[in-house]
This record gives structure tokens, sequence and C-alpha cells, in this order.
């Protein structure tokens, strides 16, 4: 059927951070709400490109896709680059065949806030305060604190077929 729908989200601020974007319509669970685009980089390139960034700006666009490509949303990225991180989200990011899905994981009221978890990974070369850049203010009883994933970090959970749900791996270029 080609019935044109309303969409889905829109970008307004949030209270979380800068801007959110938030539901305009019911979302079922399990559904594929957008795609995180960007220009497709090595990891070198990221590092070339941000490596004079300064270590207290947490405001990156870079997801790790795999060891040979992080997608760049600040180069031609939509809307999925605004969807802010929730320690108790509502969403997740899936990764298949290489590209980035951002997912329900419960209903979604029209007006919520749409989160999924950056579970960004630490680095040896961390700064002492990356917890700090990097703090997680989503107002949840279960919030960490920070949008790190804690220091042990989980093996992802394969599943059958294609499919492959990882935590989300947003990167923090310092
Ligand atoms: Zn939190």
């Amino acid at each position: 059927m080609n019935t044109i729908r309303k969409p889905m989200f829109r970008v307004r601020r949030s209270r979380v951070h800068g801007l959110g974007v938030f539901a305009t319509r019911r979302i079922r669970k399990g559904t594929r709400i957008v795609e995180y685009l960007g220009e497709r980089i090595s990891h070198r390139e990221a590092d070339r490109r941000y490596a004079t960034k300064a270590a207290n700006d947490n405001h990156t666009f870079l997801y790790i896709v795999d060891r040979g490509v992080v997608i760049d949303a600040g180069v031609d990225g939509n809307d999925a680059r605004f969807i802010n991180h929730g320690c108790d989200p509502n969403c997740e990011s899936v990764t298949e065949n290489r590209r980035i899905y951002i997912e329900a994981i419960g209903t979604i009221q029209p007006g919520d806030e749409l989160k999924y978890d950056y579970s960004i990974g630490r680095d040896r070369d961390d700064p002492p305060n990356i917890d700090e850049i990097f703090a997680c203010r989503c107002g949840v009883a279960s919030c960490r604190g920070t949008m790190l994933w804690p220091a042990k970090r989980p093996k992802p959970r394969l599943r059958k077929g294609r499919k492959v749900r990882t935590p989300a791996r947003k990167t923090a270029r310092k």
C-alpha cells in the first residue's frame, strides 16, 4: 500500500541534551524507525578529522560500524544523529549488513523522546574525566551517570541470521 503516513518523529529541543528526536505518533515495539546515516569513513580518517577537537567536547556524530567503518553523521547525516542517549532507552541500534538502524524496543507514545544506549567504548587513552565529559543526565532511577559502557563489556548477543544486536557503539573521539 502506498499510503503516505505522518512522519514517526520530529526533531526539537530536548531537556536532556541539545536537540532530541520525539515520536509524533505511537510507534510499535520492533519498528525500524530510522537508519543512522552519514559519510562512511575509515577509523584513520575519523581520527584525522576529530584529532583536534577539544577534549571536553562531547558533540560527536561518529558511530563505529565495525573495525573498518565509522559513520560520520556530521557529513550527510540525517535526523538519527539527534537521538539522545538514555540509560533506560526505548530504542536500540541494530547492525544489519554493516548498516545501522534505530528500532523501538517497546511501544513508544506520541511526544516521548527517542533514546538508545550509546554505550560508548572505553579506550586506554581516555582522559581521567571521560565520564564527566560524557556525563548522562537522562534522569531515570537507573541512570549510570555516564554514556560510556561500564568497564566490563558484555559480549554482543549473536542472533540467528544476519541480524546482530550489539551494544550501540558511538565513539568518543578525542
Ligand atoms: Zn542516564
